[in-house]
């Protein structure tokens, strides 16, 4: 492999990355782009593996491309005295472990709370005290609502950039009620945020922050009764590609008015690759990575949506795709919605000289590819027993 140099020109050290939720759905991403690219090596921690096994040496003899570089270790970051050992063992940590779909932030409150604060305040703890540098996972979620969703609906000011696009360092953070419980995922990461950047202003920890606006592709979340519980709501491309596959009516909550910019998990992988090569550009640092030219009403999306899967599965849409249903029909009580998500790029651009590229239709041909790919069959077969029973 040619040795890799960082943004100032300088020889990139192959580094030892203790990767917390490494098998999730951003962590599988990261250690496909850690083993194909680059030298360095990767502790894997994790509760489940599904989604990296494919990248873990398979014991048959076979010996995979990038060896011996990439080690999974199953354990729960909330019970397990391992943690410490394996993060002194790094150079740095990287921690993506969370409860983050939105149907758990106002059912298990307590789950979502205790998940993005009280089980990362550990990892934050041993980075500071053995000097390891920190890339924790935030959320895009931590801004809230906008200033303009305060205003009437017919304001011009609704217009006005100022009062929409989201800044790292300017713009306020803004949770609904406390009953409103939808907001205990975004109090938390606050929070955490918030104690990261403490300790690095009171006792050194070198850390970077990373704000994720709604990345998406393949492997995210899980395909109800395939992959996942039956009853399961997971995110918003999953629920979609599941009634697509099932050829079933798209739900759109509240009637899908709420607004996001959808950014390509390669794309944002990319960043990340700069962040961790990168330290003297990224630490101290929060990022916004997202992709501002890629905003849709979540309406917009499931019309899209439907267009791309009937492409690729070459089957005709239903007559009427989409259905409205009520928030708490779907969700339940306590759920509230962030109205409009556009990233501000001024930091990560200047700092890292990232910009994504993926368009909304060309990610989303390349995921429902793989959706249909991976699940078609399945779900035929699920769908032809349940008749036949
Ligand atoms: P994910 O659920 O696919 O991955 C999280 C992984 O963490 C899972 O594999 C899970 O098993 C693991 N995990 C959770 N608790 C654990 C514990 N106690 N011990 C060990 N492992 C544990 O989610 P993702 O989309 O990959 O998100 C990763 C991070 O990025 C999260 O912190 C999330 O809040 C943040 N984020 C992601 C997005 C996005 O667009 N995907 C948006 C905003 C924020
Ligand atoms: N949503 C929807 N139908 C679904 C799933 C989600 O209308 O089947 C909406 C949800 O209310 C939100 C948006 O899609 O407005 C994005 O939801 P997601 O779960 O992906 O996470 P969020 O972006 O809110 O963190």
């Amino acid at each position: 492999m040619v040795s890799r140099i960082d943004l100032d020109g300088n020889p990139i050290k192959p580094l030892t990355i203790c990767m917390i939720g490494a098998g999730g759905f951003i962590g599988s991403h990261l250690c496909e782009k850690l083993m194909n690219d680059t030298p360095h090596r990767v502790l894997g921690l994790d509760v489940y593996s599904d989604k990296i096994n494919h990248l873990l040496q398979p014991g048959d003899g076979t010996v995979l491309p990038w060896g011996d570089r990439i080690q999974f270790h199953k354990l729960n970051i909330k019970h397990d005295s391992r943690l410490e050992g394996l993060i002194k063992m790094s150079d740095l940590v990287i921690n993506l472990a969370a409860i983050c779909t939105p149907a758990d932030y106002n059912t298990r409150p307590l789950d979502t709370i205790y998940s993005n604060f009280i089980d990362a305040l550990p990892v934050v703890k041993y980075c500071s005290e053995n000097g390891k540098r920190l890339i924790h996972f935030s959320t895009c979620e931590v801004y809230g609502k906008t200033i303009g969703s305060f205003l009437p609906k017919d304001h011009p000011l609704r217009q006005d950039p100022s009062y929409y696009i989201l800044k790292e360092d300017a713009s306020p953070c803004i949770f609904g009620s406390i009953e409103k419980q939808r907001w205990s995922y975004a109090c938390a990461k606050q929070l955490i945020e918030r104690l990261i950047y403490a300790e690095g202003a009171e006792n050194g920890l070198e850390f970077t922050i990373v704000r994720p606006f709604n990345w998406i592709g393949p492997r995210m979340d899980f395909i109800p009764g395939i992959d996942g519980p039956s009853e399961g709501v997971p995110r918003v491309l999953a629920c979609f590609s599941n009634a697509l596959l099932r050829r079933q009516q798209l739900k759109l909550v509240d009637g899908g008015e709420s607004q996001r910019t959808f950014i390509y998990i390669k794309d944002a992988i990319e960043a990340v690759l700069l962040m961790i090569e990168n330290p003297a550009r990224a630490n101290g640092h929060i990022f916004n990575v997202g992709n501002p030219n890629n905003e849709v009403t979540v309406r917009q999306l499931a019309e899209m949506m439907t267009e791309v899967y009937s492409k690729v599965s070459e089957e005709p849409p239903l007559d009427v795709p989409t259905v409205d249903v009520s928030s708490k029909e779907f969700y339940g009580m306590g759920y509230d919605d962030s109205d409009k998500r556009i990233p501000d790029m001024t930091i990560i651009n200047k700092q890292l000289g990232w910009n994504p590229k993926t368009s909304l239709w060309d990610l989303l041909e390349s995921t429902l590819t793989y959706q249909h790919r991976t699940y078609g069959e399945a779900i035929k077969k699920t769908m032809s027993e349940a008749i036949a029973s």
